[in-house]
């Protein structure tokens, strides 16, 4: 069988061999055995069944949750000259009844589905009469609450294969590895573990790095600096400040377009092939973007906003380097931004607020990591990273001789938060210790506090440098009205029972020199 297969991989798509994984998995199908499918996006999770669906008899049915997808997948086989068809809610009753009939008469080797419409007795039926050999369920994460797109319908697809169409052979694929949705998947469609297939999830050709968000829009343009002709995507969490930054970066002559989902279909469709073609270099986008996008040469992927979950972020720097080649990526993050991610998980409930939960827990700990930052990002997919360093991501370039002990002005910096009761911000905080004659300062008599004026040593921006670094390290946590308050491990260092190490400054968004070497 896996012979006919390569020459379909030839013949039919014109690929000369495999991607990883690929081979077995097909095999497995063509043997008539189930297979749960992990790949990352771009891996070539659609081989695996279309080729399959080729080699058998009957049909294969593909459950897919988004109708654009399914219609260019569709458009895509079509191409390859293979008949694909698709169901869905958006089909004139004429293409419908045409795509119905396609099916009945056996034509149609590929019928692409969404997951309501299957469950559409009219679809039963139509099925019942019909061989199906292969049943893909594309999107398999959609079955778990513990995905990030869980599809109450998708629980209702192990029903409906035991139903209509017991003798088919079942693949589910996903690029979410995280190994509790794996087990939801396994267990609702009822596989073993012999029939899982995990394809490795790094992308060693990109550079991940994180900064400190400071002057957002300057961290940008610094990055952009020596990239004038590179491809790129920048990704904000907001319309509003798509638009903004869109504009702030024509203003300096960049040739960029926004995206998101208070445009028009047309505008979006326009900027969005103006970037395919390499007619405009820069994306500003919000999550909208992205999807079924496959544009080999994006050299960098930035968040100006942090993303929500890693999920979200694999995602969006997975769009970076499909050729193969190195492509940067970095993060602005602020615990602004997780706040106001923290303030919306609070307004879900149950479940779903404890599954946001766990997912910004997880995207914290991998941008607070000192290790390599492929560790925990690998780790997340269930993934163990078998290098102790990468040679690709900041921290493993950024070697400890910039970590520094800051125990003595980190103390400093506490006691004047602690004497100012908990209840100033930062810049009060500062003017106290940098002995400060502003009305802010005198009037409630904050020059006889003990640390007024011990902090002169330093400038307003490192003891603000400082004041991050704290944050980030949880010694202090910025409060509801930006009041800074100390953390049981600032508390340690008042009483001498810890250190304080760190790096200042991590806001260069600009490659070092040996980062860029890279
Ligand atoms: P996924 O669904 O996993 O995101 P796709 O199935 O869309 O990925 O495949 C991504 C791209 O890789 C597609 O352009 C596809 O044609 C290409 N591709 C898949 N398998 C191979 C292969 N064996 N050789 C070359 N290209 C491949
Ligand atoms: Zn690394």
């Amino acid at each position: 069988m896996i012979k006919e297969a390569k020459t379909t991989l030839k013949e039919t798509f014109g690929y000369d061999s495999f991607r990883p994984l690929q081979e077995e998995i097909i095999t497995q199908a063509t043997q008539g055995k189930d297979a749960l499918v992990i790949m990352p996006t771009g891996g070539g999770k659609s081989l695996c069944y279309q080729i399959p669906a080729l080699l058998f008899d009957g049909l294969t049915v593909v459950v897919s949750p988004l109708i654009s997808l399914m219609k260019d997948q569709v458009e895509q086989l079509r191409e390859f000259d293979i008949n694909a068809v698709h169901l869905n809610s958006s089909l004139s009753p004429e293409a419908y009844g045409y795509n119905r009939r396609q099916v009945l008469q056996g034509k149609a080797k590929l019928l692409y589905i969404a997951p309501e419409t299957l469950l559409m007795d009219k679809t039963k039926e139509l099925l019942e009469n019909i061989e199906v050999d292969l049943f893909a369920v594309d999107e398999a994460h959609c079955i778990s609450e513990w995905g990030h797109d869980f599809r109450p319908d998708y629980r209702e697809l192990a029903t409906v294969r035991k139903e209509i169409f017991p003798n088919a052979t079942c693949m589910a694929l996903t690029a979410t590895a995280t190994p509790r949705v794996r087990e939801d998947i396994k267990k609702t469609l009822e596989f073993g573990d012999s029939e899982e297939f995990i394809a490795s999830f790094d992308r060693p050709n990109l550079f991940l790095k994180i900064a400190d968000k400071d002057d957002a829009t300057n961290q940008v343009l610094d990055f952009l600096y020596t990239r004038k002709n590179q491809s790129g995507i920048i990704y904000c969490i907001s319309r509003r400040q798509v638009d903004e930054l869109a504009q702030e970066l024509a203003d300096e002559g960049y040739s960029v377009k926004p995206y998101h989902a208070g445009l028009s279909d047309r505008d979006r469709a326009i900027n969005q092939r103006k970037f395919i073609r390499d007619d405009v270099q820069i994306i500003v986008a919000t999550i909208a973007f992205g999807m079924g996008i496959n544009k080999p040469n994006v050299r960098f992927v930035m968040h100006y906003d942090m993303p929500q979950n890693i999920e979200q972020y694999y995602q969006q720097i997975g769009r970076a380097g499909r050729d193969g080649l190195r492509s940067d990526c970095v993060m602005l993050f602020s615990y602004n931004d997780r706040h106001k991610i923290k303030y919306f998980i609070n307004k879900k409930e149950g479940q779903e607020k404890e599954v946001a939960e766990k997912h910004l827990e997880d995207l914290v700990k991998f941008i607070e990591t000192k290790k390599c930052r492929r560790i925990p990002l690998m780790d997340y997919f269930g993934e163990e990273y078998p290098n102790e360093e990468c040679g690709m991501c900041d921290n493993c370039i950024s070697k400890d001789d910039n970590v520094e002990d800051f125990t003595l002005q980190a103390k400093k910096m506490l006691r004047c938060i602690s004497e100012l009761e908990e209840s100033f911000g930062k810049t009060q905080v500062i003017n106290v210790l940098r002995g400060s004659k502003a009305k802010t300062v005198l009037e409630p008599e904050h020059d006889k506090l003990d640390t007024y004026g011990t902090g002169k040593e330093w400038s307003k921006t490192q003891w603000e440098q400082l004041s991050r670094m704290l944050i980030r390290q949880d010694y202090i946590k910025k409060g509801e009205h930006a009041q800074l308050e100390i953390e049981e491990k600032g508390r340690a260092v008042l009483k001498g029972e810890e250190n304080v190490f760190g790096t200042l400054d991590r806001t260069a968004t600009a490659m070092s020199t040996e980062e860029a070497s890279r």
